[in-house]
């Protein structure tokens, strides 16, 4: 069947090349036309394949060569070669060799006057010329010079053939060579002076089309540099923002508004970043290393990229996208099933054992229990720190007003015998409110806060200089909320600033907030014991106050319409309209005595704490600020993170805040993701937390550039802008905004401090252990948890020490705070009395690095460590000074696989900023091979497809989590991350990095919704019991351990399926974003004008033969208007069959040569 198809067609288009008879041709003419005329562009694609295009060129050629040309041949031929040519990828290069060029050329030129066979010439030329060198063949031979005869001077006259000559030019202009060969004719000028006719003549909109076609000819035209210039010469930047101020209240002239936005976005005049250097302000002297300068790549240049002019893309080659998605895929077979050797001398692993004192262990002290149980009771007693949380219990569940103070240990943890195991996963989490008195407490909060046992002398003498960030007492509020009732209690300084113990005190009575795991002294005393590099003295209040969740998720916010043209249009104002321009420097880190900070009428900015970021602070207008963030230490890039303070806003005033020097190509602030802010005031009142804020969010491509000098070095490197808006909740307030839910070193130090103090000792096994200093000298503290030894019976012992390893960590990667809060979910469950939780102590020992980049959390950096190294590319070779945390945490992995002990799973957590949804990479050998289009020889790779166990558990049973997400494929990119070096050389078959979206869902439960932060938490302790599961699933275990699982699971299955049901709806699709709504990136590359679009030109053809019938030559007198409004209408209304509107006559001879075309395959 299919055969004879091929052949009907096959016969048709070979005697279409041959026959020289001239009814033969135009009944096969008209029989193509029919046939291509309907339905979709399935078979056109169908004809290209067996050759239609080479058969109508060589028709072409053959009825160009009569003469007079035949043009009862020529016109449907040159229309079937429109609509076939666009469509066929190829087609330039078939016109080439049919040697067709100077055929079309030719008949273009001897034609003009007579418009209609002229505007056949046309389109096709138009269409050749969407192959970049075939454009610029046309090109050289004159083609541009014959299209501006065309267009110029501006008439309405002949509107169909000044459409189709400026479509034919935007296609031509493509080429950088044929565009500075028309700057170079003056044509750039000429355009913007008839683009501004037609702007001004065409005052009931009825030629959109041919105002859109001459914008994309300058949008052409200034992809080049001498482009650019001409244009700002041209006072193009004038012309082309006064008119599309006329357009911006009118809808239909979108097309033209956005047009021209790009157009002066790109032209906007390069500038580099307003900063000294773009070098990080902070330098930290790496050891033994006389790094002169900074460890970045690049070379000489200046910031206007010399490649772009030469570079002339073809993009004819079909497979170009497909084939770089796979490049990076690791085919080498050896490379992924051999082990490497060992990174370092095998003794030095020796040292390792120490870190795991759980396999030494002979718990002697279950001998004395009563006295244990005495000493436990005396240190939680003398704890200057003891928290006033503890992990809820099954017991304390029952008494919603349970009240602790001073209690032992005993008293508080779980009765052994405890059997109410009725608690869902879920309701332990911070649901129960357990009140401590402030009164009683608060000396021991100030104890805490001055004698912080962990910071040594050394540091005594900063940590006194240690003050929260003063509160804003002049604000009428704040005197109405303090004074009244305060005055006695404190006592104002001289200068009028309130001791920092002062505020503390009078903050902790007056408003104590009650956040589980948190506690303000316990966080101010570990602040103070922190190493960074500008040397802290500031406390930022949401560090110090805590965070607690709303009782909402926020939906992700819906992108107003064309946010980013208004932002971007707002933009060019500050080059055409200068009079509000204030551009007056209000912070700057690398020069305090530049910035004038506490003006009237403009914020206060401030960001010396931990984790915060912002550089630098212009106020551009009023209410607007362009902010530049630090890059990270030691090196002059990854912007991203941000956290800083600001004050002296007004009440309900929209203030437009601008990013200017972010780097990533795109963002999640373009779907839907908001940044979160904190109020002091709104803490204040007993709401103390981050929430989601901000609207017109958009992230686009600005005209900052780094120069070589700035950048030391680095050539041509682009910024892209985060532009926000936030109208502020109160006046006078003091706010905190962030890219994400703050959580830093301290934070996480107080953390574990607090699980330590209230875990129940009897049942969990807790030891926090240092796994080395950062080179910044803060310890790393590395945790090992899991369940005491049922009893000092031999049998007991073993079961414990047997245990398999489950290796968790977090944070290598210093901005992606979202993977702290998963960690924080993690080890609240870990050490909760939740029976679950019970059980799984039972199973695995857990060996935990919470936090592995430390410095850069502290510092405020993005991605790297001190030394400027990203240290999840490390782990091939880590360097035992530069690179410590990674160097031995490898070193543990090495010396568990040493004793046969290595993990069972592994696990990274990460943050992920480009994707929505939490979800896994693992490695697999064959996934890979396939992805990459390996023939896999299944005998030679055996392969363990436990791998995809976890992810999938994880799909039921934790609602952020999809598994469609997750990807399972060795990229050689990632070849030096932790997953794959776990997984290669360790031998983990379960090593995972796990990402979690900074955005929200696009699926599941939380689908529409942003993530805050008790689903990121959530999620951590979702994927303990995913590791529960998998352990049932995968290992033999004991019939009792399997009994009391099955009862427990039952129930969680229970409340996941309810909730699973409720949001019903397939992981069919896939996690991508698609293409942004408005283009971000205003590159010089950039070509998205439409142009694979074909029912435009389909719909000019189709329109043409209607008026080919009647008037051919005065069209534009006659017909024009109504005319204009049929193509008005083809440009919005999408491809519409108009089947019926064949010119030629239908002949039913050739019918037979194409029977069984119709069901052709396509
Ligand atoms: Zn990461």
């Amino acid at each position: 069947m299919a055969e004879q198809e091929a052949s009907g067609l096959q016969v048709l288009l070979s005697t279409l090349q041959s026959s020289s008879d001239k009814e033969v041709i135009l009944n096969i003419l008209s029989v193509l036309t029919d046939l291509l005329s309907l339905g979709s562009g399935r078979r056109i694609h169908y004809v290209i394949s067996k050759g239609g295009t080479e058969a109508l060129l060589q028709a072409l050629a053959i009825a160009a060569r009569t003469e007079p040309p035949d043009y009862c041949i020529l016109l449907p031929l040159l229309r079937l070669l429109a609509r076939v040519g666009q469509r066929d990828r190829k087609f330039g290069l078939k016109v080439q060799k049919a040697e067709a060029i100077d055929i079309i050329l030719s008949l273009a030129r001897r034609n003009l006057g007579h418009r209609l066979y002229l505007t056949h010439c046309l389109w096709v030329l138009r269409v050749c010329a969407s192959n970049v060198t075939t454009g610029t063949t046309l090109g050289i031979n004159g083609t541009m010079e014959l299209l501006f005869k065309v267009i110029t001077p501006y008439s309405k006259r002949h509107i169909r053939t000044v459409r189709a000559a400026i479509e034919a030019l935007a296609a031509l202009l493509k080429s950088k060579s044929n565009s500075r060969r028309a700057v170079n004719k003056g044509y750039l000028g000429g355009l913007l002076r008839l683009y501004q006719d037609w702007h001004h003549n065409d005052v009931s909109n009825n030629y959109i089309y041919i105002r859109r076609g001459l914008l994309l000819c300058l949008k052409h035209l200034t992809n080049i540099q001498l482009g650019r210039e001409t244009f700002l010469g041209s006072l193009g930047m004038e012309i082309l923002f006064t008119s599309v101020q006329d357009c911006l209240s009118c809808k239909n002239l979108d097309p033209i508004i956005t047009s021209a936005t790009q157009i002066l976005r790109k032209c906007y005049p390069k500038e580099p970043l307003p900063v000294v250097t773009i070098r990080s302000s902070y330098s930290f002297p790496l050891p033994g290393i006389a790094k002169a300068e900074n460890p970045c790549e690049g070379s000489e240049g200046d910031y206007e990229s010399e490649g772009e002019e030469e570079a002339e893309e073809d993009l004819d080659n079909e497979d170009v996208e497909s084939k770089e998605e796979d490049y990076d895929l690791e085919t080498d077979v050896n490379k992924l099933k051999t082990r490497p050797v060992l990174d370092r001398p095998e003794e030095e692993l020796g040292q390792y054992e120490a870190m795991c004192p759980e396999l030494s262990h002979n718990f002697q002290e279950f001998e004395s229990e009563s006295e244990e149980e005495k000493i436990l009771e005396d240190k939680t007693e003398s704890l200057p720190s003891a928290p006033f949380h503890f992990i809820p219990t099954a017991t304390s569940v029952k008494h919603a007003n349970y009240r602790w103070r001073k209690q032992s240990a005993t008293e508080m943890g779980l009765d052994p015998k405890e059997k109410d195991f009725k608690v869902p996963l879920q309701n332990w989490t911070k649901k129960e409110k357990c009140r401590w008195d402030p009164i009683d407490e608060k000396r021991d909060f100030i104890k805490a806060a001055q004698d912080a046992g962990c910071c040594e002398d050394e540091d005594r003498a900063r940590s006194h200089a240690f003050t929260l960030r003063p509160l804003p007492k002049e604000a009428a509020w704040y005197k109405k909320m303090f004074y009244p009732e305060c005055e006695s209690s404190i006592n104002p300084s001289p200068g009028g600033r309130l001791e920092s113990s002062d505020v503390v005190t009078n903050l902790l009575e007056k408003h104590q907030q009650d956040i589980p795991f948190h506690n303000p002294c316990v966080y101010l005393a570990r602040a103070k014991c922190v190493k960074s590099i500008p040397g802290y003295k500031d406390l930022a209040f949401p560090d110090f106050c805590g965070h607690q969740p709303p009782p909402y998720s926020k939906p992700m916010l819906e992108r107003k319409y064309g946010v980013q043209r208004d932002k971007v249009l707002d933009d060019v104002r500050r080059l055409i309209q200068p009079d509000d321009v204030i551009g007056r420097t209000v912070f700057d880190l690398d020069e305090p005595s530049h910035s004038s900070p506490g003006l009237p009428g403009c914020l206060t900015f401030f960001s010396k704490f931990e984790s915060g970021n912002l550089r630098k602070a212009i106020q551009v207008r009023e209410f607007e600020y362009d902010l530049i963030m630090n890059a990270d230490v030691n090196s002059n890039q990854h912007h991203q993170w941000f956290y800083f303070e600001v004050r002296d806003m007004k009440l309900a005033v929209p203030y437009r805040f601008n990013i200017i020097n972010c780097e990533k190509f795109n963002s999640q602030f373009n779907y839907g993701m908001q940044l979160v802010v904190y109020s002091v005031k709104e803490a204040l009142q007993g709401r103390p937390r981050w929430f989601r804020a901000g609207y017109d969010i958009c992230y686009y491509k600005n005209h900052y550039c780094c120069s070589a000098a700035a950048g030391g070095g680095m050539r041509g490197k682009c910024y892209y802008t985060l532009t926000f808006s936030i109208k502020f909740p109160h006046n006078d307030d003091v706010c905190y905004l962030a890219y994400h839910y703050p959580y830093t070193y301290s934070t996480m130090m107080a953390h574990l401090a607090i699980l330590e103090q209230n875990r129940n000792p009897k049942k969990v096994y807790w030891r926090q252990q240092t796994l080395c200093q950062t080179l910044g000298g803060n310890p790393c503290p590395l945790l090992t948890i899991t369940a005491m030894p049922d009893s000092k019976k031999s049998d007991d012992l073993e079961q414990f020490y047997n245990r398999p390893y489950v290796f968790l960590m977090a944070r290598v990667h210093p901005g992606e705070s979202n993977a702290s809060w998963v960690m924080k979910g993690t080890l609240e469950f870990l050490v909760s009395s939740d029976p679950i939780a019970d059980l799984l102590r039972k199973c695995f020992i857990f060996k935990i690095v919470p936090m592995l980049n430390p410095d850069g959390v502290i510092n405020g950096n993005h991605r790297c460590s001190l030394s400027g190294d990203d240290l999840n590319r490390q782990w091939l070779t880590p360097n035992s000074q530069f690179h410590p945390t990674i160097y031995h945490a490898k070193g543990l992995l090495y010396y568990l696989r040493s004793i046969g002990r290595a993990p069972l799973v592994f696990c990274d957590y990460h943050g992920h900023s480009q994707k929505k949804n939490v979800f896994l990479y693992g490695c697999s050998i064959k996934e890979t091979l396939w992805q990459a289009g390996c023939m896999v020889d299944t005998a030679v790779i055996t392969e363990d497809v436990g791998y995809r166990t976890l992810p999938k558990i994880l799909d039921k049973v934790a609602p952020a989590f999809v598994m469609n997400s997750c990807s399972f494929l060795v990229e050689k990119s990632r070849e030096s991350t932790a997953r794959v070096v776990v997984w290669r050389e360790i031998g983990v078959l379960r090593s995972y990095t796990m990402e979690s979206t900074y955005c929200g869902c696009s699926h599941g439960l939380y689908k529409g919704l942003q993530l805050g932060t008790q689903e990121l938490e959530e999620m951590g302790s979702k994927f303990c019991l995913g590791l529960l599961i998998l352990h049932l699933k995968s290992l033999p275990c004991s019939k009792k351990l399997m009994a009391q699982a099955a009862l427990l699971l039952d129930l969680e299955e229970e409340i996941t399926d309810r909730a699973q049901r409720r949001c019903s709806n397939s992981s069919l699709e896939t996690d991508d974003e698609p293409p942004c709504v408005e283009e971000i990136d205003y590159n010089t590359d950039s070509s998205s004008d439409g142009e694979r679009d074909f029912s435009e030109l389909d719909q000019e053809i189709q329109e043409c033969l209607l008026w080919a019938e009647g008037d051919t030559e005065d069209e534009g007198l006659t017909t024009g208007q109504s005319c204009s409004s049929k193509a008005l209408r083809g440009l919005y209304i999408s491809n519409q069959p108009a089947s019926n509107s064949t010119a030629l006559p239908l002949r039913s001879t050739a019918l037979g040569v194409y029977s069984g075309f119709e069901s052709s395959p396509a």
